[in-house]
């Protein structure tokens, strides 16, 4: 069988506006203003044989714009590239753009074009990338995350949660993490009032406590049977994360904030935490994902997905262990498709690859876009 090879790669910047500025602890703290709108980097390839595949990125806040840039910088160096040596051209891409870094917003760029040669792969196989990957189950259990930010007053916050309840969702997450640790706790028992036992119930800190107030935090908070309670302390204090993981019965969660398979590592084999949260736009891609998740599964720790659940729902599916995936509306404007909810969970899709193609309200909020083929780089503009 003659080889494919990759043929065109096109690259866009879109930005989708969220209905409500959206704002968790961070914002309350005053570190981050509220969020208005997420910018996306798609990747869209094209082989010599007709095969397509599609990828993409994210970024809040900023970085969206510099994603888009780097990778419009180093997509040239896979024309002519056989689409199927995902990993080889992974270390490709990176080693083009090392002077800016092997994590963080350089493999950002690179995640979306990874996703995108994973998706392709699972087209050309006639396989839901669950399935490509080896799936354990056809369906993840879902949580709701984005009914429960702190920027909604309570009333509102117990609508939405009736309202994922009858939308099938298997749990719900809610923000916690506000100055006045009494308002985290007198939402948090409304909240478990309200749901009753019905579905499962996880809460989120956005890493907005100290060391003393996240223990005191999380003791108060036992009571409630929490499946986890989600980034108590700053990302990247692993030592906390394993004192506080030691010292509480509730699991303890995090990862979405790190930015490459090796701060993962770090992470897992501190056995910092019970639930690993890694986001394969973070990480870089599907490749370093499943780097991620071999070494998770190696530390027996279970797993629950940063955003993103189009891309999320497949490798979760391919999980051995126990998992979760973050059910958030914000990017369906974007798809043509809609994840489906049933009984709790996410379903694995029949359809071939990620099974999302990109709208024309995607096209519409693109602001810039360029092709690359043999050729080189063209770049189009957007009214
Ligand atoms: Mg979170």
């Amino acid at each position: 069988m003659p080889t494919d090879t990759i043929s065109a790669i096109k690259l866009s910047l879109a930005w989708v506006p969220l209905a409500t500025p959206i704002s968790d602890a961070k914002v309350f703290t005053g570190r981050q203003k509220p969020l208005t709108r997420v910018a996306m980097l798609f990747a869209e390839i094209e082989t010599a044989d007709g095969h397509t595949g599609l990828g993409f990125s994210y970024s809040k806040r900023a970085g969206g714009p510099g994603m888009y840039a780097h990778a419009r910088e180093v997509a040239d160096s896979l024309i002519g590239e056989n689409p199927a040596d995902i990993g080889r051209l992974w270390n490709k891409l990176v080693w083009a753009g090392a002077s800016v870094g092997r994590s963080g917003l350089s493999t950002q760029a690179i995640a979306a074009i990874d996703i995108a040669l994973w998706d392709l792969k699972a087209k050309r196989a006639g396989l839901p990338l669950g399935r490509l990957l080896g799936a354990w189950r056809d369906g993840v259990p879902s949580y709701n995350t984005s009914g429960g930010f702190l920027s909604s007053p309570l009333p509102e916050v117990l609508d939405n949660v009736e309202a994922s309840i009858a939308s099938g969702i298997g749990g719900i997450k809610i923000k916690v993490g506000h100055p006045d640790p009494k308002v985290d706790l007198t939402r948090l028992e409304a909240v478990a009032n309200q749901i009753d036992g019905r579905v499962a119930l996880m809460v989120d800190a956005n890493q907005q406590w100290d060391r003393p107030t996240a223990l005191r935090m999380c003791r108060a908070m036992e009571q409630y049977g929490l499946v986890w309670i989600e980034e108590p302390l700053d990302a990247y204090d692993i030592e906390g994360h394993a004192a506080l993981a030691a010292a509480i019965d509730t699991p303890i969660a995090s990862g979405e904030m790190l930015v490459s398979a090796a701060e993962h590592f770090a992470m897992i084999d501190a056995r910092a935490v019970d639930f690993i949260q890694p986001d394969a736009a973070r990480v870089g891609g599907i490749t370093q994902f499943q780097r991620v998740t071999a070494r998770a599964e190696q530390a027996g720790l279970m797993m629950a997905p940063h955003f993103a659940m189009e891309i999320h729902v497949h490798v979760s599916a391919a999980y051995p262990l126990g998992t979760w995936v973050e059910h958030f509306d914000w990017l369906d404007p974007l798809f043509n498709e809609r994840q489906i909810l049933e009984g709790g969970k996410m379903m694995l899709s029949t359809r071939p690859g990620l099974g999302v193609t990109l709208s024309d309200q995607a096209r519409a909020w693109t602001e810039a876009s360029c092709r690359i083929d043999a050729k080189g780089c063209t770049d189009h503009t957007h009214g």
